[in-house]
């Protein structure tokens, strides 16, 4: 993905709100949204009017308000959406693979790299049908106080947003620090462990030990991590000035440690 990351993942993320009895809950959740940088909103059939109150709680997220679809059956606003994650307040209430709001937001953020993805939130008071559930592929809990469990709405949405913001912002940083540069080669990588090993020689880590040991862990470690062309470049960067200051210290250890103590001196 290029450049425009957050701005194509957020495009593609729509949060739902399905039956909401509360016009004001739903203007809550339209500045929930819209400070987290979202703002695709669905409608399901609520059960009054967008109103005054819905705007003055939106408190400048009226563009989201304005902007919201509403339509008369909750497959209608799944339409084209190939993830959909359903939030309840009782855990494990339907057979649904059940996540947390951040691995959710992980789910979601991955999944709108190839289409349109969804959240969706139920009514205030009964919440999500069973039926409107198994319209969804997973269902998401906010691991609240179990004797206490059930947010209001916006709030809910707020912490949602909130997790899809920072799963948002992570994507983003790794797009940049990676944007497009090809996996180190099978020969660029024994390059950089032959280099790797040539310094931890010049700099006496062994001290004595057979350096195998220490070398598989090496390779085992910096194999996880995979690192690109440019990574690897930098690594033996940074092996080259470690064996520049390596030699400047073995030329120099003659004269600063002297045979005898004081000896300097005689000479
Ligand atoms: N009384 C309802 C709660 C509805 S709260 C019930 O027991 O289901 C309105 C909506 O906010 C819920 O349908 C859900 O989508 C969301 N919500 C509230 N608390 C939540 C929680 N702890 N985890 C996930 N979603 C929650």
């Amino acid at each position: 993905m290029t450049a425009d990351f957050m701005t194509l993942a957020a495009q593609r993320i729509r949060i739902v709100l399905v039956g909401t009895q509360h016009p004001g809950n739903i203007g809550s959740a339209a500045r929930a949204m819209k400070t987290m940088g979202l703002a695709r909103l669905f409608l399901v059939a609520p059960e009054r009017p967008l109103d005054g109150e819905a705007f003055a709680l939106a408190a400048g997220a009226n563009d989201v308000l304005d902007g919201a679809c509403i339509v008369d059956g909750l497959a209608e606003a799944l339409a084209g959406c190939h993830r959909v994650l359903g939030c309840t307040a009782r855990s494990r209430r339907v057979a649904l693979p059940e996540s947390t709001p951040r691995d959710a937001a992980a789910d979601l953020i991955g999944a709108a790299l190839r289409g349109d993805v969804a959240l969706v939130f139920g009514r205030e008071r009964t919440g999500l049908t069973n039926d409107e559930l198994h319209l969804c592929h997973g269902a998401v809990h906010i691991p609240a106080n179990p004797d206490y469990s059930s947010l209001n709405l916006a709030a809910a949405v707020q912490v949602l947003a909130y997790e899809i913001r920072l799963a948002i912002l992570a994507g983003a940083e790794l797009d940049r620090d990676r944007p497009g540069d090809p996996a180190a080669s099978h020969e660029q990588m024994e390059g950089f462990y032959a280099q790797l090993a040539e310094t931890l020689d010049a700099i006496d880590f062994h001290k004595g030990r057979a350096p195998d040991s220490a070398m598989r862990k090496l390779r085992r470690l910096f194999n996880r991590a995979s690192p690109d062309e440019r990574e690897v470049r930098l690594l033996r960067g940074v092996l080259a000035d470690a064996q520049r200051i390596a030699r400047i210290a073995a030329d120099r250890r003659p004269a600063e440690t002297p045979a005898v103590p004081g000896a300097r001196g005689l000479d």
